[in-house]
């Protein structure tokens, strides 16, 4: 809804921000039982036009760093110079979490099932109540950076409810090939935006705990293609070609079948058939060996990286698609062209 006649003003915090600024603005959190304070670090950039009010949150799982890493490099692009509208960047959400290196809260909670929150509920419900008074009621569309979990790697991918046609508009113009519906009630970010008519997105990349250069550049590319779908980088130059993406049909983890030492056979992002070998198991000292068979064809779209498995635990998880091969090839293209350059003289 439209504030009357305030220009383009907005105002986290008590700080009203006023058109053509940046301002960063620290919102108070609970303290530390040390009695420090502690605040969600949150930059406003706001155009001189008007436009979308986009907000971009990393670390709402405070090991998964990739996002922070995408917002820092956001928030220095010489696109946002002409930016038209409204970046709301809070690069760490759970700041409990990121400083104790850990997905949850210190009361062992996920913030991310804890939304919409309230402000006389548990630690999470109250950081999520916050984020949906300060930033979420300011903002006109959202996008929710995430990783996979600790010794997990997520291929780039964009999970959003896409029945919703803002919704899908976003996440076709972030430009990943893999996108995944996602419409689960689960306390998330995701649901509670969408359920107050805010249309977002959530982007996986990587593994928690970790830099991965692919995934931050996807990421980064993916945030201004859609900053410049909604308007609000208009006469800056393309970022880049988008890929095509494609909606997966179904995803399906595949589980260790026995506990013991894995060895990986396949790659994240690898086309898949059905009976590949996608894992062998052993033990460490007997030669007994399991296959890991993978029950369906498709993509690769996260694994494990801890060679160390119990029965029953989620190794490799595969989407399926219309065509496998077409999104094969367009995962090819998205790891191609943005993987990091070697220098110049190094030889493998
Ligand atoms: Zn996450």
């Amino acid at each position: 809804m439209a504030k009357a006649d305030t220009g383009n003003q907005i105002e986290i915090g008590g700080i009203r921000v006023a058109p053509g600024t940046s301002v960063t603005i620290n919102l108070p959190i609970a303290r530390l039982y040390t009695y420090d304070n502690l605040s969600m670090p949150v930059e406003v950039v706001n155009g001189r036009k008007g436009g979308p009010r986009l907000f971009v949150s990393a670390a709402i799982h405070g090991d998964e760093l990739n996002g922070v890493e995408i917002i820092r490099r956001l928030l220095r692009h010489s696109a946002l110079k002409r930016l038209r509208g409204t970046l709301v960047a809070v690069p760490v959400v759970n700041v409990h979490g990121l400083l104790h290196r850990s997905r949850y809260l210190p009361d062992r909670r996920d913030l991310n099932r804890s939304f919409p929150g309230s402000g006389r509920g548990s630690l999470a419900g109250r950081i999520a109540d916050l984020f949906m008074r300060e930033i979420v009621a300011n903002c006109t569309h959202g996008i929710d950076l995430h990783t996979g979990a600790v010794y997990r790697e997520n291929l780039p991918q964009v999970r959003a409810n896409l029945d919703d046609p803002a919704a899908l508009k976003l996440a076709e113009a972030f430009g990943v090939p893999v996108l995944i519906n996602a419409d689960l009630r689960d306390g998330s970010l995701r649901e509670a935006a969408m359920d107050a008519g805010i249309p977002m997105l959530l982007y996986e990349g990587g593994e928690a705990l970790r830099f991965d250069e692919v995934a931050i550049r996807a990421g980064l590319r993916g945030v201004l293609h859609v900053m410049r779908a909604l308007g609000m980088l208009t006469g800056a130059r393309p970022v880049s070609q988008s890929l095509q993406p494609v909606v997966a049909r179904s995803t399906s983890w595949v589980r260790a079948p026995e506990s013991g030492i894995l060895r990986p056979q396949t790659t994240l992002g690898a086309r898949v058939h059905k009976g590949d070998t996608l894992g062998i198991i052993a033990a460490p000292l007997v030669d007994a060996e399991c296959r890991v068979v993978a029950p369906v064809g498709g993509i690769l779209i996260a694994q494990t990286h801890l060679p160390l498995v119990h029965e029953g635990e989620a190794l490799f998880l595969l989407a399926r698609f219309e065509s496998n091969a077409a999104v094969a090839e367009q995962v090819e293209v998205l790891q191609e062209t943005l993987a990091p350059a070697l220098p110049d003289d190094e030889v493998i």
